[in-house]
């Protein structure tokens, strides 16, 4: 039995973990849970759950959450987050599943490190933040990150047992977002309704925009150099429209080893939940037989900019992925609000990237304040 600190349980990876949890009630007891401000959603899920804490983002919707369920403990903000995070900090048992979407989910993965507890994780944004602290403080306290994100637990899946120095490169498929068949003239005049149509995966709003301007991938090689310890040079992206090869691994020999499966994130959820075993799940069968040809095409960088706005900053490293992370949520959060167009956020984000005044090993604050000031430099100027 496995104790859950659910983190963003209102979202659609946190959904399909309960919904993987509810199919399996003997294997996992809910402990702790978190939304933001979903009343409704929260509602429902401390009637049926029963959690002995409650986080909610928004301090507001804590104190009615409060008054309509005053047995039940809840708290708000960065510090409800952690709580919920590292609630029963003896627990031997427990597993935080981080499935908040940006970086508010930083923090509460650093405490939660700090105390020894394992981690499955979907936030990719904490580790494009911050992989560069947490991944030797993961090693420092023992504790294991499990990875979520179908690429990412495809690449874990195709290392299991081999040796990393046999490793030539990770190959990250893509597929493309909801624009990959416009041209860079087209992009001008698309809306935020139409980024949201992701023709593989349906997802909450914030990647959805993400895979339409290619960020999701940067983002995904940022999260693999900081998973499995390799350079970015080594790691490729291709255009896979199909979705059903999720990630490969090319080794030394010239062997390449794939992970296919129908596009469905209750598979990635399940084995991280219950890694090192496999369980049986929801998912279809894919039948190889019906789905046709599978292709695979390179990524253009000038087609796509914010893929290599991430690998260069990856490559510079320091506050560049903190500066790339939250030019791209703000810019995100504008362009679903209707105040930038879709091309604007890559404008946003290299405006960012080109006034960084760079520092070696920056530590969580230098972090939280540069998140803090980048995101409220964009709102002044782009709404002045
Ligand atoms: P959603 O937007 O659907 O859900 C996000 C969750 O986080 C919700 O529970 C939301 O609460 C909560 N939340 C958002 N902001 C805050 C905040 N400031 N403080 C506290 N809680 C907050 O996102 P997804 O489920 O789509 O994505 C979650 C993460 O998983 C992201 O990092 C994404 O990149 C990654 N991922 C997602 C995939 C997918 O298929 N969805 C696939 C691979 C990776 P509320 O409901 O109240 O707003
Ligand atoms: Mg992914």
């Amino acid at each position: 039995m496995k104790n859950i600190y659910l983190l963003g349980a209102t979202g659609s990876i946190g959904r399909q973990v309960l919904e993987i949890i509810d199919r399996n009630p003997d294997d996992f007891c809910i402990v702790t849970l978190s939304a933001n401000s979903d009343l409704d959603g929260m509602s429902t899920l401390i009637e049926k759950y029963r959690p002995e804490y409650v986080a909610m983002g928004q301090p507001d919707a804590a104190k009615i959450l409060s008054n309509r369920y005053p047995q039940t403990e809840i708290g708000s903000d960065t510090a409800g987050l952690v709580k919920a995070a590292t609630f029963n900090p003896l627990d031997q048992n427990g597993l935080l599943v981080n499935a908040l979407v940006g970086m508010c989910g930083l923090v509460p993965t650093i405490k939660a490190i700090e105390i020894g507890r394992s981690i499955a994780l979907a936030n990719k944004e904490t580790l494009v933040i911050g992989g560069d602290l947490i991944m030797p403080l993961a090693r420092k306290h023992h504790v294991t990150i499990y990875p979520i994100d179908s690429e990412h637990s495809a690449l874990w899946q195709c290392l299991k047992g081999e040796d990393m120095n046999t490793v030539k490169r990770l190959i990250i498929t893509a597929s493309g977002g909801a624009f990959r068949d416009l041209s860079r003239e087209q992009l001008t005049t698309v809306t935020a309704e139409a980024a949201l149509k992701h023709p593989s995966w349906s997802m909450g709003a914030k990647i959805t925009i993400d895979c339409a301007t290619m960020m999701n991938k940067g983002f995904e090689v940022i999260e693999a150099h900081h998973l499995f310890g390799i350079s970015g040079s080594k790691i490729q992206t291709l255009l896979h429209k199909e979705s059903y090869v999720h990630s490969l691994v090319e080794f030394i020999d010239g062997s390449i080893i794939a992970q296919i499966a129908e596009h469905d994130m209750r598979l990635p959820i399940s084995y991280a939940l219950y890694y090192p075993f496999r369980k049986a799940n929801p998912v279809p069968p894919l039948n190889l037989a019906k789905t046709g040809k599978l292709t695979f095409e390179p990524l253009d960088f000038h087609r796509y900019p914010c893929l290599a706005y991430a690998y260069e900053a990856l490559e510079k490293g320091g506050l560049y992925p903190c500066v790339l992370n939250a030019a791209n949520e703000m810019a995100v959060q504008l362009f679903l609000e209707h105040k930038v167009s879709f091309l604007e956020i890559e404008t946003i984000i290299r405006g960012q990237m080109d006034q960084v005044t760079n520092i070696a090993n920056p530590t969580v604050d230098d972090l939280l304040i540069t998140d803090a000031t980048v995101k409220e430099a964009i709102l002044i100027t782009t709404l002045k």
